[in-house]
């Protein structure tokens, strides 16, 4: 018998997102999971969560980076440093106009980007964490009703340095446990075109957008009329700061049992440390999904995810609990209770998250939890089973 625990923590560190998952198994096997890592602002009290969730003694095996932004990865040059090695990183696939799109815009937008080293990140990662670090990616999918791909789990340590996998692969990190991590890389061509038109509709020359995606140097060379910069940034606040077209989601539980030859039991005993969900354990399903900055009008995430949704018993609300990226049908395959943590800034300037939004999360029954920059908000799942073999 093979008996698990895990705990899954949602940090408070505001308008961002850094979720982590430590599996402690038998055998005194631990493993820890990140879930992107950033913040905006990124303030001293962000980098001391980071400090203080890891140790020089933590090898984090696997950093998931949901998308560029700098929101989601402004904190991870803390988590390297903290960390005793970050062991793979699973990054979306981006095409070179994407790179270059992202890298002339963070330019402009603020000097904290280039502290960051995020020029690095986007064009060179392998540079940027340095040679303990493998890079996977995960290639981008478009269309959706190709569904997810039915495969066996890949052992996450036969994944090499810069291999590039499927969305919707299952990855194993254990063998002798019924678990498994399946990223997903939704990319989404509407989201350059809805910055393209905001660009547009403010006045920013019509024929100079195209060397936004085909020169890597536009930003340093062209566009350095403080005027046009300032469009740049108001058009990129137009559409709250989604301009990336990638959008990594990850599924992180069990396997559906059909394809495994491992059935676990789940211990009621598990916890959830916030105040309003006393109604429900989350060991009776200890999936979640994680969602980034998803469109849910463009991604029906509980059909996508179908064969886990009996499993899944948190969801993490994407965008900050934005308006323009809610659909309410989204939710309804899961089962009726649901945790739906939702990470913000309580100043942020786009209004997030929407309260219309919250509200019928709540009267559908699901549990949102607000997860601000206050310490008391921060939610943390403890989860124990056991598996026979
Ligand atoms: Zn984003
Ligand atoms: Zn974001």
């Amino acid at each position: 018998m093979v008996t698990h625990h895990l705990t899954r923590i949602f940090y408070p560190v505001g308008q961002g997102g850094f979720y982590s998952e430590q599996h402690n198994l038998t055998e005194n096997k631990s493993l820890n999971i990140v879930y992107d890592c950033g913040a905006m602002p990124l303030t001293n009290k962000v980098r001391n969560i980071i400090r203080n969730s890891f140790s020089q003694k933590d090898d984090i095996d696997a950093l998931f980076i949901s998308h560029l932004d700098y929101d989601h990865v402004s904190a991870i040059p803390t988590l390297v440093q903290v960390a005793n090695k970050i062991k793979k990183v699973f990054l979306p696939l981006l095409t070179p106009c994407q790179k270059i799109l992202l890298t002339n815009i963070y330019r402009v937008l603020n000097d904290n980007f280039l502290e960051l080293n995020f020029i690095e990140l986007i064009n060179n990662p392998e540079t940027f964490f340095g040679t303990e670090t493998e890079i996977i990616y995960i290639e981008p999918e478009e269309d959706i009703s190709n569904g997810l791909p039915s495969s066996t789990p890949v052992d996450i340590y036969s994944l090499k340095n810069n291999d590039k996998i499927r969305s919707g692969s299952k990855i194993r990190l254990y063998t002798n446990i019924n678990w498994i991590f399946v990223p997903y890389n939704f990319l989404d061509k509407n989201r350059s075109k809805q910055f393209t038109k905001q660009l547009e509709a403010r006045g920013f020359d019509k024929k100079d957008i195209p060397s936004l995606f085909k020169d890597e140097n536009y930003t340093i060379t062209k566009l350095i009329n403080q005027n046009s910069r300032k469009l740049l940034k108001d058009a990129y606040k137009g559409v709250e700061g989604t301009i990336n077209e990638n959008s990594m989601l990850l599924y992180s539980g069990p396997e559906s049992s059909q394809n495994s030859d491992l059935k676990y039991d789940l211990c009621d005993s598990g916890l959830c440390t916030c105040v309003n969900c006393d109604f429900l354990s989350p060991s009776k399903q200890p999936g979640c999904l994680y969602t980034g900055d998803l469109d849910l009008n463009k991604l029906p995430i509980s059909e996508l995810f179908e064969q886990y949704n009996r499993y899944i018993g948190t969801v993490q609300l994407p965008h900050h609990g934005s308006r323009l990226s809610f659909e309410p049908n989204a939710f309804h395959n899961f089962g009726s209770k649901l945790f739906v943590p939702v990470s913000f800034g309580s100043r942020n300037s786009y209004g997030h998250p929407a309260l219309c939004v919250i509200n019928y999360l709540t009267s559908d029954g699901k549990s949102p939890l607000l997860i601000n920059e206050n310490e008391a908000s921060k939610i943390e799942h403890e989860i124990f089973f056991t598996y026979n073999e």
